[in-house]
């Protein structure tokens, strides 16, 4: 037999014998189990000593016994006042248990029930004795064995021996007594029969009794540890121990409003590790998980008596006193800051201090974050404030995000247009389609006040989906009209192929306005790209089916561009604006621009450069053959009937090259 198999046998055979050890749990749980128990039984004795003490008193004064009240006495009312002096006792250590939930003096009760347990077999042996001596039946002995055996829950191994014990004694001394009937000493093999008939039910009614109520208990506490563990997750973060934000608002909301809180002098953290990302690129999860925790300790320890949580991924808010936080913020800064010298952590800190009666921290996290994000990058600065600048600026936020809608249903998204000119001939080869947002309140906002937020807020599709509509419809009104249009291309998020079909919605705008695809090309940003995303290659296929032109716009920002030309097929490619910063003076930007003009030819690509804002620069890209320009050399993004003026007096002049396919 191999050795696990023993184990379990041998632990099998420990469990029905009861002498397994128990968790306190159950241990709890049998006691309590007792303790209930212990009620009924000891009521039931105290009524029925109550009952005998009546009857005999009743029956020595109907017989004028009261002469003999001393042999009463110690024959028959000490009995009755043991056993009913036990269950009193036994009644109010139960109760005090049970009833009063006083769960202390735990071996009081259980010294108690077996003194009680030992009274009633005691007196059961007895009685039994006096009736069997009588010639009448044993049935208080059973009853009392019964009664305590089973009633009451015991480990079977201790069961076993109050029960074959106090059989043993009992038989013996009534074994020895002459039968009544017969006069012959000794049980007969009936009597003994039946007797071991009921030791073995009561003793199996002792198992059962047991087992079941381990089972129960095992059960109990099962669910319990279940519990105890849904309540721990449910307040703490699993990876870093610290509490999560469920528990951070709930008691933050408390305290905000407890009154003997001074609302002024309390700040919310927000923090953010600048620059984690690259660490998990270049560390693993497995090492990012590990600085999260030590993070997350550290910014615990160095707010103790404050309110930590992990807000989300590597961010973390706190609760705490505002004297001293800035001070605290930048010291943690710079410790995480001299954890490694290959990439530079750094931990940002936004804060906000609630004014007024404000007691919300969904907002003040909110406002704490706001504050964090705008120092993002700013490698000077690690600690913002939230003030009137920044209010000011989350205010716009919000109204953003709350009336992008409300801004497209009302026209109030507009289409302008920069153009794009040949270096051959200097005249308009394409358009670019910039958005602007004419908002009754603010103004004419430029897409830097709104393109990043509606991204954070997975709402671009909306604005690009309008866009895409509004072009086409200038490209019909103008083809209505009679005037020329040359194609015009179009910005699309990265976020535009997650957020909806939008190669389908184009495709159903061009054929609403019967737009050919000639007139439509899509720039794509550099840095949509760096992701390996399988469904941005499945769009791009999609779109160079359907006959649309794809422009790497911002070329040379980001800091995987030969990737980006490695991996996708481009048809037109846009340098970035800012090879052209320091034109004048700095000798190497011409160079630059020349061999990634190159290099454009080389991949069968056109070439287009941003920004173009003086003649000289213009000169140099026609001199090199970059195909086209773009820039306020020629005209700033404008509405479509600024553009038209423009070519109308003279300033500009459409090529000619798209008249033929205007439908
Ligand atoms: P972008 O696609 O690189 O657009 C070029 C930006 O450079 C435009 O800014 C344009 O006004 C500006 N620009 C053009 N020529 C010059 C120049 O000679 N000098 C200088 N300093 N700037 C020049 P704008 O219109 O503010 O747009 C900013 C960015 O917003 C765009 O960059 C584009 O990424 C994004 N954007 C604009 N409209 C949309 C849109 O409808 N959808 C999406 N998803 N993004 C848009
Ligand atoms: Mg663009
Ligand atoms: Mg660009």
């Amino acid at each position: 037999m191999d050795s696990q198999k023993k184990k379990s046998i041998i632990s099998a055979i420990k469990q029905i014998a009861g002498v397994d050890k128990h968790s306190e749990y159950v241990d709890n749980y049998m006691y309590a189990t007792n303790m209930r128990a212990s009620i009924y039984m000891s009521l039931l004795v105290i009524v029925l000593e109550i009952w005998m003490i009546i009857r005999l008193t009743k029956t020595i004064i109907e017989n004028d016994l009261t002469a003999n009240l001393k042999h009463y006495f110690e024959a028959y009312y000490l009995n009755y006042f043991i056993l009913l002096g036990a269950g009193i006792a036994m009644l109010l250590i139960a109760l005090r248990f049970v009833l009063w939930k006083k769960t202390d003096k735990k071996y009081l009760g259980t010294a108690m029930k077996w003194v009680f347990s030992f009274i009633c077999i005691y007196f059961g042996i007895k009685i039994s004795m006096q009736d069997y001596a009588k010639g009448e039946q044993i049935l208080t002995f059973l009853t009392m064995e019964l009664f305590v055996v089973c009633l009451l829950t015991w480990r079977p191994v201790v069961g076993f021996g109050i029960l074959t014990s106090s059989y043993l004694i009992f038989f013996y001394k009534i074994g020895k007594m002459p039968a009544p009937n017969t006069g012959e000493q000794g049980l007969t093999l009936a009597s003994q029969i039946n007797s071991f008939t009921m030791w073995l039910s009561t003793m199996l009614f002792c198992i059962s009794n047991y087992r079941n109520m381990l089972s129960q208990a095992l059960k109990e506490e099962r669910m319990e540890k279940i519990n105890a563990h849904l309540s721990r997750i449910s307040v703490e973060d699993e990876l870093t121990g610290i509490h999560n934000m469920v528990y951070f608002r709930s008691e933050s909301e408390k305290l905000m409003k407890y009154v003997t809180t001074d609302r002024s002098k309390v700040v919310f953290l927000f923090f953010d590790i600048e620059n984690f990302k690259s660490f998990n690129e270049k560390y693993g999860f497995i090492e990012g998980n590990v600085l999260l925790k030590k993070v997350a300790n550290m910014i615990s320890d160095a707010f103790p008596h404050s309110l930590v949580s992990r807000f989300s991924d590597d961010h973390f808010v706190v609760l705490t006193r505002f004297d001293q936080s800035e001070e605290t913020a930048e010291r943690l800064s710079r410790e995480i800051g001299s954890f490694q010298d290959e990439i530079h952590l750094q931990l940002k800190c936004g804060a906000y201090k609630p004014d007024g009666d404000e007691t919300d921290p969904s907002i003040a996290c909110d406002r704490a974050r706001f504050a964090c994000n705008s120092i993002k990058k700013h490698y000077d600065c690690v600690y913002r404030l939230y003030d009137k600048v920044l209010e000011d600026k989350f205010q716009l936020k919000q109204y953003i995000v709350n009336s992008i809608d409300s801004a497209i249903a009302n026209d109030c998204i507009k289409v302008y247009y920069q153009p794009v000119v040949s270096t051959k001939t200097g005249k308009i080869v394409g358009l670019e389609a910039l958005a602007r947002w004419k908002d009754p309140r603010y103004g004419l906002l430029p897409p830097a006040s709104f393109i990043e937020i509606l991204e954070e807020y997975r709402q671009i599709h909306k604005l690009d989906i309008c866009i895409i509509n509004n072009v086409c419809r200038d490209y019909r009104n103008a083809t209505k009209n009679g005037l020329p249009f040359v194609p015009v291309s179009l910005n699309f998020s990265r976020l535009d192929f997650e957020l909806c079909d939008i190669v389908e919605e184009l495709k159903k705008s061009a054929a609403k306005y019967s737009v050919p695809s000639a007139f439509l090309d899509v720039e794509i940003t550099e840095s949509a790209l760096t992701d390996q995303l399988g469904y941005l290659q499945d769009a791009m296929d999609r779109l160079r089916e359907a006959g649309y032109r794809i422009w790497l716009d911002d070329f040379g920002s980001g800091y995987s561009s030969m990737n980006v030309l490695k991996d996708y097929q481009f048809d037109v490619l846009k340098i970035d604006m800012k090879f052209l910063t320091g034109f004048a003076n700095n000798p190497k930007t011409r160079p630059i621009i020349s061999n990634i003009v190159d290099l454009t030819k080389r991949l069968n690509m056109i070439s287009l450069t941003e920004g173009v804002e003086t003649k000289e620069q213009f000169d140099f890209l026609a001199s090199i053959n970059c195909e086209r320009a773009q820039g306020f050399l020629f005209s700033r993004p404008v509405p479509e009937e600024e553009l038209r003026k423009l070519v109308s007096d003279g300033k500009l002049s459409f090529s000619e090259e798209y008249r033929s396919i205007q439908v």
